[in-house]
């Protein structure tokens, strides 16, 4: 039973990773930016709700992210596993949570932190060139990231729940650093 909760900055390579070990382990892989970004293009109501967050680089109200997150983990499919990517993203989030895992019977999470210098991760996101990737907005999530995100970091890591991965390497030999982890 693989559930992993993927930390780290935008352009870590933690959706590509994350997306890479879902698919091999056959398990759901749960992007909380994209279940926002499909939102949006759909215009639903989460997405009209989304979007000037997501479009700024800012976190969007803890209410609608734990909401969709709270839904996803009550689907069938999740019963096998999942990898959680791009959530929790602040330390309320982390702790609804560990809230709602245990209410749910889903604990043994693990935290992985992909690690990787801000100039590695500039560059990454300016070549991705996605709608919230202009230099501006990058600069923003990156603050966003060191004063909500990175503080997760310490939260795992005082529940020796957390394992450091260097991202600063190909996708290749990071993908193999993972698979290694998970099976150990
Ligand atoms: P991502 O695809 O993970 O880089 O997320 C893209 C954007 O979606 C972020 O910059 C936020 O605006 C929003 N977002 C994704 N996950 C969360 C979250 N857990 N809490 C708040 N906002 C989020």
């Amino acid at each position: 039973m693989t559930r992993l909760i993927f930390l780290g900055p935008p352009g870590s390579g933690k959706g590509t990773q994350s997306q890479i070990l879902a698919e091999n382990l056959n398990i759901p892989h749960i992007s909380t930016g994209e279940i926002l970004r499909q939102a949006m293009k759909d215009q639903t109501s989460l997405g009209i709700k989304a979007q000037s967050y997501v479009n700024s680089g800012d976190l969007v109200p803890d209410q609608l992210v734990q909401d969709l997150v709270e839904e996803r983990l009550n689907q069938p499919d999740v019963k096998s596993g999942w990898i959680l990517d791009g959530f929790p993203r602040k330390v309320t989030q982390a702790v609804f949570l560990e809230k709602l895992l245990a209410e749910i019977n889903q604990g043994g999470e693990r935290a992985i932190n992909l690690d990787a210098p801000d100039d590695v991760v500039v560059a990454r996101l300016l070549d991705r060139g996605r709608k919230d990737d202009t230099e501006e907005v990058i600069r923003h999530r990156l603050e966003v990231y060191r004063s909500d995100t990175a503080p997760l970091i310490d939260y795992y890591r005082d529940r020796q729940n957390l394992l450091t991965v260097n991202g600063d390497r190909s996708q290749e030999e990071v993908t193999h650093d993972l698979r290694h982890i998970i099976t150990s």
